[in-house]
């Protein structure tokens, strides 16, 4: 190639920047400073190299000798010889550019490592493995806001380079400088954005999952590994009464006052599917909670989940002990039965007629309390809500508080007895001018027009109740018309079949 006119070299630096700028990726930057070259400046070689100031490390980003282009990861990262020592060290250290024409001469030199590559990529050190395979070099300071940040080397066989082509090297390797960096920023934008946008999807996603978390029922909550709390859900806040700002970064024992004693009973699993639930009884702030435990490790921590089931407990509990208070109480009346009814059907002794007498009696004395407690389990069993309507306005009645009681227990049972589908019964009191009225209004099975004095006679029992229930003895209302009436009031009903009855009874007033 010929020597340039100085507009011919003008022109070429404007092309070769319009060039170098086209492209936005290092690599190519690169490759078209390489092509530049080519024609610009004639070589055996060239070498890219960058600095970081802060290892010393100088790294080789782009290699191509003899017609072909290396692996920059061949040639091995140099450390900076800050005396100098080195031609690509004394570019670094100088910030100026080196021109050699001598090179088998300057690798000789003290203080410096030097390497040949040939096109195969085979690396030998200079002048140790033999003479170096170029005589001359120029060595170019990469520049960035004048900081030296790099070095390009361009080898020459056998032709020495004279200074116009160092001063044209220079202009190009500035523009690549420029182009390269320009492409580097580009990259970080976009790696940045990139990074963002990541950072965008998961922060919505742990959102998302905060607020799935927030909804559930069940308490939530996450003990890192210093037990410490690092997430309380809105449902853990209302089974244990604590807020989440509260309890946040304290140790767990805060909240349940005995966690220490049941932790270890809660097994921890490796994952959601294969944990396995536990109910606890644990304090919180002084009440007895039953809650379903499960744990499932994650890094940095456990995550528990917990269902309140003290309410279900309770039941549970008051079912056991209702079963067993009934067997208890039907095992007396059977057990008298059955002994009765053995002791009857013995053939090896002679019983008196009173004897059997006495034992048939037993059988059917036996036999009614049974009845009568099959009747009470079945009473207890009905969903019946009983409201006391009315505030205490401090009016009072001329009565004995005793058969007063008598008289509502007796009214307040029958509306319980005879509304075998539940329903609510109503206790409400009230003023008249010259009374006080009590009334205990049911939804029950209700009493035809016709029946509704005859009930309050002595051992009447309305017929289509029997079947429902069957514990009666027609004497109930019988009593209660005899106590009101000896405490001068009255007593009566209005009811209708199918819906319901209201009983009342009148007391003077005081
Ligand atoms: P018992 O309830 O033992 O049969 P009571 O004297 O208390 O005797 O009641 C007499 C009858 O009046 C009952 O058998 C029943 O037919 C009817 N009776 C009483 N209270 C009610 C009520 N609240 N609803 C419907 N019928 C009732």
């Amino acid at each position: 190639m010929g020597r340039q006119s100085e507009a011919e070299k003008a022109g070429l630096l404007l092309a070769a920047a319009r060039y170098l700028n086209e492209t936005l990726e290092p690599g190519r930057v690169y490759d078209r400073f390489h092509e530049l070259l080519t024609d610009a400046v004639p070589h055996a070689g060239v070498v890219v190299s960058s600095f970081d100031a802060e290892t010393g490390l100088i790294s080789c980003e782009y290699a191509w000798v003899d017609g072909e282009k290396l692996d920059p990861a061949i040639l091995p990262p140099l450390p900076l010889n800050r005396e100098g020592g080195g031609m690509q060290s004394r570019v670094i250290v100088g910030g100026e550019p080196l021109l050699v024409n001598d090179v088998p001469e300057q690798v000789k030199q003290p203080g410096g490592v030097y390497y040949d590559v040939d096109r195969e990529g085979k690396l030998r050190k200079v002048p140790e493995e033999g003479a170096p395979g170029v005589r001359a070099a120029m060595m170019l300071p990469v520049k960035l806001e004048g900081e030296v940040v790099g070095v390009v080397q361009l080898h020459n066989a056998d032709t020495e380079y004279d200074e116009e082509q160092l001063e044209l090297a220079e202009g190009l390797v500035g523009l690549m400088a420029a182009a390269a960096r320009n492409a580097r920023l580009h990259q970080t934008a976009q790696a940045e954005a990139a990074a963002r946008a990541r950072a965008e999807t998961v922060a919505a996603a742990r959102e998302h999952a905060a607020r799935v978390l927030e909804a559930v029922g069940d308490g939530v909550f996450l003990l890192d590994d210093g037990g410490r709390v690092g997430f309380w859900n809105r449902a853990a806040e209302l089974v244990t009464g604590r807020f989440g700002e509260d309890v946040h970064g304290r140790p767990v024992s805060e909240v349940f006052e005995s966690w220490d004693r049941i932790a270890d009973e809660i097994p921890v699993s490796e994952s959601s599917i294969a944990a396995r639930p536990v109910t606890l009884p644990i304090d919180v702030e002084g009440r007895e909670l039953w809650l379903s435990f499960v744990a499932v490790h994650m890094p940095g921590g456990v995550v528990y989940a917990f269902r309140d089931l003290t309410v279900e407990r309770g039941l549970e509990q008051a079912k056991s002990e209702f079963i067993a208070t009934i067997s208890h109480e039907l095992r007396t009346p059977m057990t008298a039965v059955l002994g009765a009814a053995k002791t009857l059907l013995r053939t090896d002794i002679q019983l008196s007629p009173e004897r059997r007498r006495e034992l048939l009696e037993m059988i059917g004395a036996q036999g009614t309390r049974l009845t009568q407690i099959t009747e009470e389990v079945l009473i207890a069993s009905r969903s019946i809500s009983l409201r006391v309507k009315g505030e205490s306005n401090g009016a009072t009645a001329i009565g004995d508080r005793n058969r007063i009681e008598q008289v509502l227990v007796n009214l307040i049972d029958n509306a319980v007895k005879y509304s075998p589908r539940g329903g609510q019964v109503i206790v409400s009191a009230e003023e008249t001018p010259a009374a006080v009225r009590v009334e205990v209004r049911d939804e029950g099975l209700g009493i035809p027009l016709a029946e509704q004095d005859a009930i309050f006679e002595k051992f009447y029992r309305h017929d289509a109740h029997q079947t429902h229930v069957t514990g009666g003895t027609g004497l109930g209302l019988y009593i209660c018309r005899e106590l009101v009436r000896r405490m001068d009031g009255k007593i009566g009903v209005h009811s209708q079949p199918g819906v319901g009855s209201t009983f009342f009874f009148e007391l003077p007033r005081a």
